[in-house]
């Protein structure tokens, strides 16, 4: 079999004036990719031929630059060889949004399917926060999605999606996934696969998947917020080798599912108004607390640039902080000019998203190099200020640090500190481990938890929690 292979993949976030570009892509062209992917295993034990295109995965973020995302788009077709293939196996986002063109998905299977003709079976593996577009489901044979949130599955995703991309191959079949929608807009951080309501709705799913004959995938897609376009938000995907009614239907009875359970999402962790939550976290029992800063998560695309909880903490008198961190160019580059023990007094944050609160902090450089990358590459250069009740990370680039190792990576002890103050919404699976309290803080920004503060004016409607009780039917499965 010969099977073509590529993924590129940013989570957008529409809201944000900040841009991707090129340069924040962790990229590999060819057979530099097979490391980047969990699927060679499996392609060499079928003795499959391996056509590479590319691997560029960014940190979610802005719209991507048009020019830079037609760049990436063109270099992976390109890459699709004119001769006869048996497959295609594409692992994107599903929510990745570019500059005038919108769904970067979308735009991307288009041009494959072009190149390819309609005979050539497309499999794809996508985020649980993908946005679908009707247009993604038309074009792909096979869709599938990580089924855990916060995400553990990644390689189980692709292995799946691999698989049935070999069951279109050897049964010769090209099926059509059919898609229903909710319409309720959950953030991301009230959805929890392990937690109810969504557990039953997950398990259900998977029963769907197993006990009906000629189901292939039965596949539920959260969506995420962020997307001001009317294709934003939950989306069920189920596709059978040959019958489209059968999987109609069942993605209707999982939509309806969702809208019926729609008032029982809650935020499943501790989530507080920022001035609540610096009070608790100064005087909380436990040893150690994160305050995640929500409203600017890196990992939902905001700039990471918000001074908002440096400010916060400071006006608090609050001791033993750790910022992790903020991104700001020119203050990192100051800490690069310095020599490591120097005092300096540098204005941090508001130079990417002009919403941004900055800061002014004086402190001690005890430390600078560059840190790993959420995607597990080089986040670029980083610099750690000791100001005494508080130490603040700067980062040359926007950054996520959302996993022990990442801290580890620019040799930071977190555990010493009483407060950690986080871009993220809940917390990273490995993280969370190592949490003995973390407090969502409903801070503003383009990644804010609340729908009424997003603004949205393309996204349709009606939609709930904007709109309540405009299904007439639909309800219990
Ligand atoms: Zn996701």
């Amino acid at each position: 079999m010969k099977i073509v292979i590529g993924s590129i993949q940013c989570e957008g976030n529409s809201l944000t004036p900040v841009r991707t570009t090129f340069a924040d892509f962790d990229y590999a062209a060819g057979e530099a990719m097979y490391e980047k992917v969990q699927v060679m295993d499996l392609l060499r034990e079928h003795d499959c031929e391996i056509i590479p295109t590319i691997y560029a995965h960014a940190l979610p973020g802005g719209p991507v630059v048009k020019e830079d995302f037609l760049r990436l788009a063109g270099e992976l077709v390109e890459a699709i060889p004119s001769e006869k293939i048996d497959g295609i196996w594409l692992y994107l986002h599903g929510a990745m949004y570019v500059e005038e063109i919108g769904s970067g998905d979308t735009y991307l299977l288009r041009e494959v399917r072009k190149k390819v003709g309609d005979e050539v079976p497309i499999s794809v593996a996508m985020d649980f926060h993908a946005d679908n577009t009707d247009e993604i489901v038309e074009l792909a044979n096979c869709i599938t999605g990580f089924r855990t949130a916060p995400h553990c599955d990644h390689r189980e995703t692709q292995l799946r999606a691999m698989r049935l991309l070999f069951r279109c191959i050897e049964e010769k079949i090209l099926p059509k996934p059919q898609l229903a929608r909710a319409d309720v807009v959950i953030c991301g951080d009230a959805v929890q696969t392990a937690l109810e309501p969504l557990k039953s709705i997950m398990e259900m799913a998977e029963e769907f998947e197993r006990a009906i004959p000629g189901m292939l995938c039965v596949q539920v897609f959260n969506g995420q917020p962020w997307i001001d376009e009317p294709y934003m938000g939950p989306s069920i995907v189920a596709t059978h080798a040959f019958d489209e009614k059968v999987a109609l239907d069942c993605a209707k009875r999982l939509a309806d599912r969702f809208y019926a359970v729609r008032h029982d999402f809650k935020f499943l962790i501790e989530a507080r108004e920022p001035g609540e939550a610096v009070r608790l976290a100064m005087t909380a029992p436990q040893k150690q607390v994160f305050l995640s800063d929500s409203g600017d998560n890196t990992t939902a695309g905001a700039a990471g640039d918000n001074a908002y909880m440096i400010n916060r903490l400071k006006e608090a008198g609050a001791k033993s902080v750790l910022v992790a961190g903020i991104a700001d160019a020119a203050a990192c580059e100051a800490c690069y000019r310095a020599r490591l023990g120097d005092v300096l007094t540098l204005t941090v944050g508001g130079s990417l998203d002009p919403a941004s609160e900055s800061a002014v902090i004086t402190g001690k450089l005890v430390y600078r190099g560059d840190m790993l990358s959420y995607t597990g590459g080089n986040a670029g250069p980083s610099a750690t200020l000791d100001c005494g009740d508080m130490t603040v990370v700067v980062t040359k680039n926007r950054a996520a640090m959302c996993r022990p190792d990442i801290f580890a990576s620019i040799h930071l002890d977190y555990s010493r500190f009483k407060i950690v103050v986080v871009k993220l919404g809940y917390l990273f699976p490995e993280l969370a481990a190592k949490a003995e309290r973390s407090i969502l803080v409903f801070t503003p920004g383009s990644s804010t938890e609340r729908l009424a503060d997003m603004h949205l004016k393309r996204i349709r409607r009606p939609m709930f929690p904007l709109d309540d009780n405009f299904r007439i039917s639909g309800g219990e499965p």
